[in-house]
């Protein structure tokens, strides 16, 4: 057997080269447009290759609507959403659905590092303030400095009120970053940044487990941590 590797995706067992019309081929490869789609999933965080064609071969034998339902709602995330102008949440508006809610309570923001935190503190039920999304946290050693992330429009929205919603003075920021170091030290650096400003700095308790996910955490813990919220010293 050769040890020969073809580049552009796997050898393909049992499969015949009938419907193809291109010259003929030492090894037969897999169709440019089934190759395509492998290179393309393999991209995907976590996907390697043997993934990739996992989900290549799922979606080829899938039928025809799901395989494009899959197609046409990527095609609609890149088209329609955008982040909050305000909070940086993921929305398909100019503002997200809880900057654009009256009957949240303005005057709190709780700031995390992606969406899906938020939606993981939504999903307690427990939090009515807002949100502020950094889109990532502090890490000096990637390059990711506070430009990086969205601190700016945060440090706006607490000196000049008419960049929050509704127009209201933002009175407590709580700081729920993950408990990992990047997260400590992405919260030391805003804590920094909003006491001089006179705004109540508040964090997440600490039932949370040090080096945890919000977004992996349960629903209770969460809440505890919401409710029990502490003032930084
Ligand atoms: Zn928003």
């Amino acid at each position: 057997m050769s040890t020969r590797r073809p580049t552009d995706g796997g050898p393909s067992p049992g499969e015949t080269a009938s419907n193809s019309t291109k010259p003929t081929k030492r090894r037969v490869s897999y169709p440019g447009a089934v190759d395509r789609l492998i290179s393309e999933l393999a991209r995907l965080p976590g996907v390697g290759r043997k993934s990739a064609e996992r989900l290549a071969f799922f979606l080829l034998k899938s039928r025809d609507e799901d395989a494009l339902a899959l197609a046409e709602a990527i095609t609609a995330v890149k088209k329609s959403v955008r982040h909050c102008t305000i909070c940086s949440n993921l929305s398909d508006g100019i503002a997200c659905l809880v900057c654009a809610d009256p009957a949240r309570d303005r005057r709190t923001v709780l700031v995390v590092e992606q969406p899906k935190d938020l939606i993981a503190l939504e999903d307690t039920g427990m939090y009515r303030g807002l949100y502020h999304v950094l889109l990532g946290r502090l890490s000096p050693l990637d390059g990711v400095g506070p430009e990086e992330l969205t601190v700016a429009d945060l440090l706006l929205r607490i000196d000049d009120p008419g960049k929050n919603p509704g127009g209201v003075r933002v009175e407590e920021v709580i700081l729920g970053l993950n408990p990992t170091v990047e997260g400590d030290g992405t919260a030391l650096y805003l804590m920094e940044q909003l006491k001089p400003r006179g705004v109540r700095v508040t964090r997440l308790a600490r039932g949370l487990p040090s080096g945890s996910q919000l977004e992996y955490v349960n629903k209770a813990v969460l809440a505890d941590a919401i409710e029990g919220r502490r003032a930084i010293e």
